[in-house]
């Protein structure tokens, strides 16, 4: 069997021709020691899915020859950025920003990495806190409040002021080689417009000042604040051949405390607040727990018409959940691996959220699960009314992930009328060739060696 190639003619697919002809000319001249080759790779544009819509996203593809930078350290970062990071996201000037090695986000500008003693509030102390809080005594029907939960949260601002690095609109981020590392931090989309980030290894967003919610669900969490990369209010985004992970510090070396594990990271790549005309596609997303958060509120009304993603050719290898989660969101996942190996702390717990008003079309997907997980737990419901899978693999078979959720769960009316289709050209690989391509193709350093 063949690829199957859906063309269609659009303003947008033409808009993506018309940049890709703006993005090869003129050329500019290339920074000491990188190929022209990954400098055309830095200056492509989205190829596929949501992205190319609506004018397309060609990222930092104008920059002009003064606006390329090499970077390899957090302050080298945030001066190629536009030289403030509380700024940033202000600046709109087209730029390539090329990644070498390793990017350490909590490091000071003489590249000393700074501490939870150095952004901690004196007037926090983790201990007091766990003590003010205990739900033995504090009980479990409101959220922290008061001095200590006050202090956690300017200490939490002082971290993030730091180690969320804020991205401008027209710009390409792009990691060089096979090794480029960006850790202990967030990339923030905010606000902006035409981002484009590709071949790199995310690693660790952890917030040093968890907070302790006892209304979190039956038990409370312990919640924290940190994405790999956050995209809010922001559109067109292209996120390709990157790699999230928990790096050195996974979940299952935490402590339980209140008998709940404590939770330093969220999302991988959460995508919220009217953000729009997403394509992730290519990432590998390797032992975490919260992964693709696709709206954030069900009272946020406002995200109706907005949420438009597209997920292709990711491989989320024991991703436990929010695969996504979806809220309002026209998303389309095609040629995605789902794989869990059972034998990890990042047990599976679902793959689609099918949150308030969310219209999730799944193509040519494949999931490997453990013998014990039923294919009817590839959906959690929390109050989607639709969804459609056409073509996917189930464990070798042929999928029936609705059928299957359904008779699990006679109760609820889901049904397959998710009321779009996609407006853009997509090519789905066979099935049967997913788990080998995407295992091949999809992290980074699979793009550029
Ligand atoms: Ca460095
Ligand atoms: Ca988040």
């Amino acid at each position: 069997m063949n690829s199957r190639t859906i063309a269609k003619t659009s303003i947008g697919a033409l808009a993506v021709a018309v940049i890709g002809v703006l993005a090869a000319w003129p050329a500019a001249a290339q920074p000491e020691g990188v190929e022209a080759a990954t400098l055309d790779l830095a200056r492509q544009p989205a190829q596929t899915g949501w992205a190319t819509q609506d004018g397309g996203t060609s990222g930092g593809a104008r920059a002009t020859d003064d606006a390329i930078h090499v970077v390899d350290s957090r302050a080298e970062l945030v001066k190629a950025l536009g030289g403030d990071n509380a700024t940033n996201a202000d600046n709109d000037t087209p730029a390539i920003i090329l990644v070498s090695g390793t990017i350490d986000l909590t490091e000071d500008d003489n590249g000393n990495p700074l501490t939870a003693e150095d952004f901690a509030d004196p007037e926090y102390n983790w201990e007091a806190y766990v003590r003010a809080y205990d739900p033995a005594t504090y009980g479990m029907e409101k959220e922290p409040e008061g001095p200590l939960e006050e202090a956690r949260a300017r200490s939490q601002k002082n971290q993030a002021a730091h180690t969320v690095i804020n991205i401008g609109s027209n710009k390409t981020i792009f990691g060089l080689g096979g090794d480029a590392v960006v850790k202990n931090g967030t990339f923030n989309i905010d606000g902006v417009s035409n981002v484009i980030v590709r071949n790199i290894h995310f690693q660790d967003s952890y917030d040093l000042f968890p907070a302790w919610d006892g209304t979190d669900g039956d038990e409370g969490n312990w919640n924290s604040e940190y994405d790999l990369i956050q995209v809010r209010e922001s559109d067109h985004v292209w996120i390709d051949h990157n790699t999230f992970t928990d790096g050195d510090r996974p979940d299952d070396r935490e402590p339980e405390v209140f008998g709940r594990r404590v939770q330093h990271h969220d999302g991988a790549v959460d995508i919220v607040n009217g953000s729009n005309f997403v394509t992730v596609s290519w990432n590998h997303v390797q032992n975490h727990d919260k992964t693709h958060l696709i709206g954030s509120s069900d009272s946020r009304e406002t995200d109706r018409g907005h949420l438009k993603v597209t997920l292709h050719h990711n491989f989320y290898e024991n991703s436990s959940q929010r695969n996504p989660r979806v809220r309002y969101g026209q998303v389309h996942a095609f040629n995605n691996l789902y794989v869990n190996s059972g034998d990890t702390h990042y047990t599976h717990n679902y793959i689609f959220g099918l949150g308030v008003e969310s219209a999730i079309l799944s193509e040519a997907n494949v999931f490997e699960m453990p013998a014990s997980v039923p294919e009817a737990e590839m959906l959690s419901h929390y109050k989607g009314t639709v969804f459609r899978d056409e073509g996917s693999l189930f464990n070798g078979k042929p999928a029936k992930l609705l059928q299957a959720f359904k008779e699990a769960n006679p109760d609820l009316q889901i049904s397959e009328e998710i009321g779009w289709s996609p407006p853009y050209d997509y090519t789905i690989d066979p099935v049967e060739k997913v788990a080998e391509l995407v295992r091949g193709g999809a992290g980074a350093g699979t793009l550029a060696k």
